[in-house]
């Protein structure tokens, strides 16, 4: 069995996929070729925001959306210690400084007010500058952007939604991506929307954001690339993923849909057994992982080792929540700070999750707990 499993969407779109990559190949235009307009024009209107502006891959996505927003030394930007390195990664990168903040203990996303609280802690006693903040939509469940969005504009913060996982995920109808002042994703191939290498996108409803984007993802140009008025990066999406990612985005809301029903399936049959997933009201996951939480990390090993042992995959997103990170022992966070955030890393696991899970593996993946 497959934690995640992408031969089985391939065999779908087998002939639709080939076609698209021959047609990549036959017009040679490999570099910004025609099919990355196509998707950017796509994924914008189904995200529900004016641009999209595709990159190399999720991290870039986070480390432009920083660059435009001229964040850098002297600044602090707001995030979770509970997500993949990447996101706080990009914080130091530019120059500025992480500040973390504990997760919610329900929905594993940053804490609202927690955040305020550091916000205020920064704005007394740091020379650091409150900037902004990156809420993660761990495991595919948006943040709370009905609270984040009015607490950033009170503080004049920008918000930065990592929407890597949570692409397909939805609060009342409006999608993960059209979140905060920019949102970001990454095209990975074990994401939601994946590809067959890396990619990524950055998605916002502002004109000179975009603009400035535009520009920093192929080395800062203006007229073309040889006439250059930023220092950026080389961060473009290949034609060819693009390519791909358009006959998976055809077929993408049917596969949320079908999350929907396997997630729905394990929640039912599993609440007893473990804690599982909280989707707040109104809120749609895109199940990017579907995690849970063991009584402790004695359970939870011997619950993964009776997985291994049905040859069903098993993963700990995440082990080493970031503040214990050797990269972050510059900060000087000690072991206790994040109690939410080191409690659930020893006792979280993830179960396969894709939409071609049959009933089947579903029932013996069940059945083990
Ligand atoms: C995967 C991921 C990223 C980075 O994306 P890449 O395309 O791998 O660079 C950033 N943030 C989160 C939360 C992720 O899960």
């Amino acid at each position: 069995m497959q934690f995640i499993d992408l031969k089985a969407q391939y065999l779908q779109l087998q002939d639709k996929i080939n076609g698209r990559i021959r047609g990549v190949l036959e017009h040679g235009k490999y570099i910004m070729g025609p099919e990355v307009s196509e998707l950017e024009s796509k994924l914008s209107e189904y995200v529900g925001v004016k641009h999209a502006v595709t990159c190399a891959n999720g991290t870039d996505a986070l480390q432009l959306a920083l660059m435009a927003m001229d964040i850098g030394p002297g600044d602090a930007v707001f995030t979770t210690p509970f997500t993949f390195f990447a996101t706080a990664e990009v914080i130091s990168l530019v120059g500025a400084t992480p500040i973390f903040v504990d997760i919610d203990e329900r929905t594993y996303n940053i804490d609202h007010l927690r955040l305020e609280a550091a916000i205020e802690e920064i704005i007394d006693a740091s020379e650091l500058v409150a900037k902004a903040v990156i809420s993660v939509d761990l495991f595919g469940l948006p943040a709370d952007y009905e609270k984040l969005e009015p607490l950033c504009k009170r503080y004049k913060l920008k918000l930065i939604e990592d929407a890597a996982q949570g692409f397909g995920g939805e609060i009342n109808g409006r999608r993960s991506g059209s979140f905060g002042d920019i949102a970001t994703t990454s095209f990975f191939p074990a994401k939601p929307l994946g590809c067959y290498g890396d990619g990524g996108a950055i998605f916002t409803n502002s004109d000179d954001l975009a603009k400035k984007i535009k520009s920093l993802r192929i080395h800062g140009k203006g007229e073309d690339k040889y006439d250059n008025i930023a220092i950026g990066i080389n961060s473009r999406l290949d034609t060819i993923q693009a390519a791909i990612l358009l006959e998976k985005l055809a077929i993408f809301p049917r596969e949320v849909d079908a999350r929907q029903l396997v997630a729905k399936k394990y929640s039912d049959k599993l609440k007893d057994k473990v804690v599982i997933p909280y989707v707040p009201p109104y809120f749609q996951s895109s199940w990017a992982q579907y995690s849970v939480l063991a009584k402790d990390s004695e359970k939870r090993k011997e619950l993964m080792a009776a997985y291994k042992k049905q040859g069903i995959p098993t993963v700990i997103y995440y082990s080493k929540p970031l503040h214990l990170q050797g990269a972050f022992e510059y900060l000087g966070i000690k072991e206790g700070a994040f109690p939410i955030s080191e409690s659930v890393s020893q006792r979280i696991f993830s179960l396969p999750m894709h939409p071609y899970l049959c009933e089947k593996q579903q029932d013996k993946i069940i059945s083990v707990l």
